[in-house]
């Protein structure tokens, strides 16, 4: 398969580089109109740290609660032709998945600044959106430059620092969805990208302690996999080794069960289910679950069997052209039931 690889050309990661203005406005240097996509409980801690280092610059602020398409058009009417030079997507998720679709449309640099680590968005050229009736991820283009303040990411509530350690055990099974498709129905698979993805979910697992104790070096090294996760999803030229059938469980569970669960927490105990599935050591993951700090069942989130059972069987049926596991076993309720019997999830 013939596809256009493009990968961030900066990335600056350390402690308190938010604070250094000079190195800010050197990175920025890249026009006089900026618009700063962000949240609200975001902008108010962090947004005072990126203005001090784009003195000059002209700053449109816009705060987002839901990545809706149709934030995604109103901002994209509102700022063409205005004359906007870069979007910065400074936030977690959401914001940034705005951010990016937005540049895009622009067509002006995106620059990523994340406050969390929660997931691999970061780098990666994808992005998700909530559509009128179901969430869809689209590729669009990776940031140009990537601002890491470990210091700023540090300071996200646990819970979401630690679900980036869920995020990236995921890759053990995206990885061996996009094999299994390769042989069964003759999918492009890189096995660079696979490779490299997987590499980010070991690196992980190995410092899920360090992680779970909010140590610099753990956050680091969970901040650092999560943008080679991404550069990985920029060599795939789709999400393909970032994302599978754990993914799907997790999206359906945000139509059946919204509003329970963070993603990494969801998806990082699917890919417990997933494992079994395949017959790999799902043991090897609730142990790094567990070390993380993470859930290691799903009613400690305030889904019920039922609902993790219905997403299950949801799952396949959200990406019919993505083929998994999910789609090559078809497991009717009593099997669902009796595999999240046998790893007690
Ligand atoms: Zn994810």
């Amino acid at each position: 398969m013939d596809h256009l690889m493009e990968l961030p050309s900066m990335v600056l990661m350390g402690e308190g580089i938010l604070d250094n203005s000079e190195l800010i406005s050197k990175t920025f240097k890249m026009g006089r109109r900026g618009l700063v996509v962000t949240g609200p409980h975001v902008w108010p801690l962090f947004g005072k740290k990126l203005s001090n280092g784009l003195d000059g610059v002209d700053l449109e602020i816009e705060m987002v609660e839901e990545p809706t398409v149709e934030v995604v058009e109103t901002l994209t009417s509102n700022y063409i032709g205005k004359g906007i030079n870069f979007i910065v997507g400074l936030g977690g998720g959401k914001n940034m998945d705005v951010a990016k679709v937005v540049s895009y449309r622009l067509s002006v640099p995106y620059i990523s600044v994340p406050t969390n680590s929660s997931q691999d968005g970061i780098a990666s050229p994808m992005a998700s959106l909530r559509g009128a009736d179901k969430p869809y991820s689209l590729k669009v283009r990776p940031p140009v430059a990537v601002l890491a303040d470990t210091d700023v990411i540090r300071s996200a509530p646990k819970d979401q620092i630690i679900s980036g350690v869920g995020e990236l055990m995921a890759k053990v099974t995206a990885v061996r969805d996009w094999r299994l498709a390769r042989r069964d129905v003759g999918e492009y698979y890189g096995d660079y990208a696979a490779r490299l993805a997987l590499t980010s979910a070991n690196h992980a697992m190995h410092n899920a302690a360090k992680i779970n104790q909010l140590n610099e070096e753990g956050i680091r090294g969970l901040v650092e996999a999560l943008i080679s996760a991404g550069v990985a999803a920029g060599i795939a030229g789709s999400s393909r080794p970032c994302s599978g059938s754990e993914h799907l469980i997790s999206h359906a569970l945000g139509e059946i069960a919204p509003q329970k669960g963070v993603h990494g927490e969801k998806v990082g105990l699917a890919a417990v289910l997933i494992s079994y599935f395949y017959g790999m050591n799902w043991r090897l993951l609730i142990e790094k679950l567990k070390a993380a700090g993470l859930p290691i069942k799903f009613s400690d989130m305030g889904i019920t069997k039922d609902e993790l059972i219905a997403a299950v069987v949801r799952a396949p049926d959200l990406r019919p052209d993505r083929y998994t596991i999910l789609h090559k076993l078809k497991p009717d309720r009593s099997r669902i039931a009796a595999s999240i019997e046998a790893v007690d999830i």
